[in-house]
């Protein structure tokens, strides 16, 4: 009897595909002896350089393992400060002599490569003549299988040492807030080794139909339309939110979801957000250096699964005028190596008073380094959505919800040196005893808030969705890790030489905490104009544009904090300063040049085209009925004298614009030269879209040269 072949259900199978394309642990365990396995483990575990003899032994089972699975190549794996990633394959193919060869891959070429690297930014670091940088093998993100190419991922550094990628001062950051928060951690539970950052990224995107995107010069080259009249039908019915996933998105997705299964990725959530065809990904979080490389492999594989499925994927924050724009929530917290999340609440008087502690202190990082934080996520594209009533505004504060302010404002009595006997027990029973595990108000409710708990994890939500996780995730875990050394500094003097115990101590120093972090609490609505009052009034920053944001990358205080954890030094911060600062110069630039090309190359001789049209029909009217042609012609009479406005004022607009951009190009200080494509080019955008808009409500639809809005979001 023949039977229909049973539907394979995809979901059910991933755990079993899971990480088969990655060299992980398992892949490791089953295929190096035990010894240098463990040695392996060991380095990895205490960040310990890798002797040459196991790291030949580990290229050649990584060699074995790749080549039974089809691999040709292998690539050092890195993340230049493009914000994309770069690779540059060679094959395993050697020649040993005439007519001889063989597959070779021996350690040294796993452990270190020299990409010919002139052309990465580098903000002057390295004399583009000299390319001399080379790329080291980052043992705790592990290699993977990408096509036929076995990628390694690296860190990318100069000669001279200093940082050329995102990923080293990331992993600086992340062993200073190691060492920082396992001290502290160490005043709860001696057994605490070390202390791991995770990152619970979630990614928001547009998915449009190929053939239409590439009809758009603007999509094309800057990720956004420039121009376009908002659709008839937008997002107000609230109709794609949550709703079901379209079959042609859904089938991207799942073909995604495989490949991202078989790398180790562990995504977990798919679904519709608040604007048409645009989508959310988001994995199960990890430790935040695998979830940093997890989020830029993942935005390579999109692009490419896209690809395949006739779509363009675009990551730009703000891709239509009008419509919700994208957004990456970073989700953060600390865990240490016994299994505890320092920002859970636990369920004794003494693990609650361990969660307040780095509870307390973030919030005082984030307080003292507010400006920095915002300056982590500022970018041209990021400037369309902050502030913008979609997405949180430019100003940094803290939600914490009712039940936590109730508990903070009680810790703000408590008095200061020694405690009664009394106070400590009441301070067990009704304060610190009382946090609930399960914190009710603190799940997404504050939607306006750019950083809110969220019951035991910190949610980073001004991040981009173009964003490179790991600049957002360096500046907040060296502001934390400073703050928690300084907080240690400080108890350990109330415990060494005033003689109060542990947990008086470190109620004592919580205390002055909250008094002095109070300004960047804010509970209520961040949309709204009286929060920007408010919060001028408390001395928060509002930095509302990228050059504003950036100034503070290069203060004083910011080369002392990064230097004094060792995240990064003085030449290292002003190069990255300098090249953000560029790369605002060139996106600005770029944008304005598409957009006075496709005014005038596009939109102009459609405009005129159509004005033919018309006043040939004019003429024949005037043919037909002499004198009393008016009656007849009144519209188009109308319709040729608009389009001859228009016209003359696109015109006047992109001539404008193209004299700023001329006087902008002379300034010689870049960040002068940034604020003049801010505050003079930018600006200017505006007039010349609403005239290229007004134009294509007036023309005939099928002479208009660009998919509109309508199709570009409604297409499915
Ligand atoms: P949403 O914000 O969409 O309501 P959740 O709050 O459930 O969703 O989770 C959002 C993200 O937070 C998920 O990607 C999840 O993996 C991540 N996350 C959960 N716990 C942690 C944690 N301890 N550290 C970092 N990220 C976390
Ligand atoms: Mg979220």
């Amino acid at each position: 009897m023949n039977r229909a072949p049973v539907p394979v259900n995809e979901d059910l199978k991933r755990s079993s595909t899971f990480g088969s394309n990655v060299f992980g642990i398992a892949a490791m365990r089953s295929s190096l002896p035990k010894a240098t396995f463990k040695n392996l483990s060991t380095a990895i575990e205490k960040n310990q350089t890798i002797n040459r003899d196991i790291a030949d032994q580990i290229a050649t089972a990584m060699k074995e393992w790749a080549m039974a699975k089809g691999v040709t190549h292998y690539t050092h794996w890195f993340q230049p400060l493009t914000g994309a990633t770069a690779e540059k394959h060679d094959a395993f193919f050697e020649t040993i002599g005439p007519g001889e060869a063989i597959e070779q891959f021996e350690g040294n070429q796993l452990v270190q490569q020299e990409p010919d690297a002139s052309s990465f930014p580098n903000g002057g670091i390295r004399n583009t003549f000299e390319a001399r940088g080379y790329t080291a093998w980052d043992p705790t993100s592990p290699a993977f299988i990408f096509g036929t190419t076995l990628c390694i991922p690296t860190v990318f550094v100069a000669y001279t040492g200093e940082a050329l990628d995102y990923k080293t001062p990331l992993l600086r950051a992340l062993n200073a807030v190691d060492n920082a928060a396992t001290a502290v951690a160490r005043y709860f539970d001696k057994n605490v080794k070390k202390v791991s950052a995770s990152l619970g990224w979630e990614q928001e995107y547009f998915l449009i139909d190929k053939s239409l995107a590439a009809a758009r010069p603007d999509l094309e080259l800057t990720g956004r339309t420039l121009l376009g009249h908002s659709s008839a039908k937008g997002q107000q019915l609230d109709d794609h939110y949550f709703g079901t996933i379209p079959s042609r998105a859904l089938n991207f997705m799942r073909d995604l979801e495989k490949e991202s299964v078989l790398l180790g990725i562990p995504v977990k959530t798919r679904h519709n957000e608040v604007a048409p065809n645009q989508f959310e990904l988001a994995p199960i979080y990890e430790e935040a250096n695998l979830a940093v490389d997890h989020n830029s492999l993942v935005m390579d594989l999109m692009k490419k699964v896209a690809e395949r499925h006739h779509f363009k994927v675009l990551f730009h924050e703000k891709p239509f005028a009008g419509v919700n724009g994208s957004g990456k929530h970073n989700n953060w917290s600390l865990s240490t190596d016994t299994g505890v999340n320092l920002l859970a609440p636990g369920k004794t008087p003494m693990s609650n008073l361990q969660f307040l502690t780095f509870f307390i202190n973030t919030i005082k990082a984030v307080c003292d380094n507010e400006e920095l934080l915002r300056a982590s996520i500022a970018s041209a594209s990021n400037d369309h959505r902050l502030g913008a009533n979609e997405a949180p505004p430019a100003i940094m504060s803290v939600f914490i919800g009712a039940q936590l302010t109730k508990v903070l404002s009680e810790l703000e009595g408590v008095t200061k040196g020694k405690l009664s006997p009394k106070e400590k027990t009441d301070l067990k029973l009704n304060v610190v005893g009382k946090i609930p595990e399960i914190l009710l108000d603190n799940t997404d409710r504050n939607r306006t808030s750019p950083f809110a708990f969220t019951g035991n994890k910190f949610e980073f939500r001004a991040v981009g969705s173009t964003a490179n996780c790991a600049n957002p995730m360096t500046v907040l875990n060296t502001i934390v890790a400073k703050q928690l050394l300084d907080f240690k500094a400080e108890a350990d003097v109330l415990i060494d030489k005033k003689g109060l115990k542990k947990d008086e101590a470190i109620f004592n120093v919580l205390r002055e905490y909250i008094k002095t972090s109070k300004s960047v609490l804010f509970e209520g609505n961040g949309y709204g104009e009286a929060w920007q009052n408010e919060a001028q009034k408390r001395g928060l920053s509002n930095n509302k544009n990228t050059p504003e944001a950036l100034k503070v990358k290069i203060a004083p205080k910011t080369v002392a904090l990064y230097e004094d954890l060792g995240v990064m030094n003085k030449t290292e911060i002003e190069a990255r300063y300098e090249i953000e600062v560029e790369e605002y110069i060139n996106r600005i630039q770029i944008e304005g040049r598409v957009l006075g090309d496709v005014a005038r190359n596009h939109i102009i001789p459609t405009a005129v085209k159509y004005q033919n049209i018309l006043i040939n029909n004019v003429r024949g009217l005037k043919d037909i009925y002499g004198n009393d042609f008016k009656k007849y012609a009144s519209e188009q009479l109308i319709l040729i004298k608009d389009i001859s406005i228009y016209i003359e004022s696109i015109n006047s607009g992109v001539t404008k614009m193209t004299n700023e951009r001329k006087k902008a190009n002379v300034i010689e200080e870049s960040i002068k030269k940034a604020d003049a494509y801010c505050n003079k080019v930018k600006p200017l955008f505006d007039d010349i879209r609403y005239n290229c808009d007004k134009l294509e409500l007036l023309i005939d639809d099928e002479l208009w040269p660009l998919p509109k809005y309508r199709e570009l979001l409604f297409t499915r």
